[in-house]
């Protein structure tokens, strides 16, 4: 029984410009927030956790819900396209499959028409699905604040459980993602309670590519969610895979590095012991997986 059903009052807001969201975050110091489809924004604000006195929609400002890709720039993805519209674009399925299945973990079909991927990022939980593929796809971030456009880099991005980089005043435009080396493949494994709509036991994403440069003639890009405080690359892992060829015991190995990197908790979801041994298995899965990828390609 919830102490108070619904939703506490508050204001919505709807600013014009991108500057005056920042002069209006600013001011407000904590008493605003920002949400996209709300669908972590509302249940917090239920549950007690939230409070705002304001909430800012920002959907309509310009490119917050567009996405755009080509071949050399990558994909920009405005900070409001719902997951559904993202996981639809051609260029996802086509050059971006670890996005596009991380995005398809996600909850539910319905809950998609409303989650964002950049509400996934900016609410930052450790268990965030597009959080590792966001790591292994290098994406930037566009954040807006009062003085302009700052570009961070995923990798700087999370600070903590529900913490990131962004200063009082800035809030998300858009998430840039590169274009790929040639060849790449990747893959998003999951591990839910169930099937589909829950979060994370442990999720990781794996994308590989060819490089001659390295001994085994390929990189490895490794991300795991809900196993650390914040979603983690694993470079201990990575380094095992591109230093020598790649045989059943060097990707045992590579699992085993991701496995001791994670720094799980123990929760309603699972004990953190189980979670490491998960790692171990998705992480040599998704690896096996991408390699076959890799060779079919
Ligand atoms: C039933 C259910 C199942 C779920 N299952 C999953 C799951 O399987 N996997 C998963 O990863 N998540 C899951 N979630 C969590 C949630 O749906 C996702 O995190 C979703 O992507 C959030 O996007 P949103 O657009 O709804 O964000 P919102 O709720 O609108 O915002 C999320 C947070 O980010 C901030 N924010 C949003 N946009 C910006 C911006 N542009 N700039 C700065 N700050 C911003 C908001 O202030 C808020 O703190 C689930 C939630 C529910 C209710």
């Amino acid at each position: 029984m919830l102490p108070s059903p619904g939703l506490p009052s508050f204001d919505y807001v709807r600013p014009e410009t991108p500057q005056e969201v920042a002069r209006l975050l600013f001011k407000s110091n904590g008493d605003a927030r920002l949400f996209m489809g709300g669908t972590d924004v509302f249940v917090r604000m239920r549950d007690g956790f939230y409070a705002p006195k304001i909430l800012i929609d920002v959907k309509h400002l310009p490119g917050m819900r567009e996405i755009a890709f080509g071949k050399r720039k990558g994909l920009t993805i405005g900070a409001a396209v719902d997951m559904n519209s993202l996981a639809r674009h051609p260029a996802v399925a086509e050059h971006y499959s670890v996005l596009f299945e991380a995005l398809n973990s996600v909850a539910s079909y319905q809950l998609r028409t409303r989650a964002t991927m950049g509400g996934n990022l900016c609410n930052a939980s450790p268990a965030a699905d597009t959080a590792p593929a966001a790591l292994v796809l290098e994406a930037n971030l566009v954040l807006r604040g009062r003085r302009g456009e700052r570009i961070v880099p995923i990798t700087g991005f999370f600070t903590g459980p529900g913490k990131t980089v962004m200063k009082r005043g800035e809030f998300l435009l858009r998430i840039e993602i590169p274009s790929l080396p040639k060849g790449a493949v990747g893959r998003y494994l999951k591990l839910g309670r169930n099937a589909h709509g829950d979060l994370a036991i442990a999720g990781v994403a794996v994308l590989g590519y060819p490089d001659r440069k390295a001994k085994s003639k390929h990189r490895f890009r490794i991300a795991l969610a809900s196993v650390a405080p914040t979603p983690i690359r694993v470079p201990e892992a990575e380094e095992i895979l591109a230093s020598s060829p790649i045989t059943p015991e060097v990707i045992e190995v590579a699992a085993v590095a991701a496995m001791e990197t994670a720094r799980p908790i123990d929760d309603v979801r699972s004990s953190a012991s189980y979670r490491k041994a998960m790692v171990k298995n998705l992480t040599r899965r998704a690896i096996e997986s991408v390699l076959d990828g890799l060779r079919v390609e």
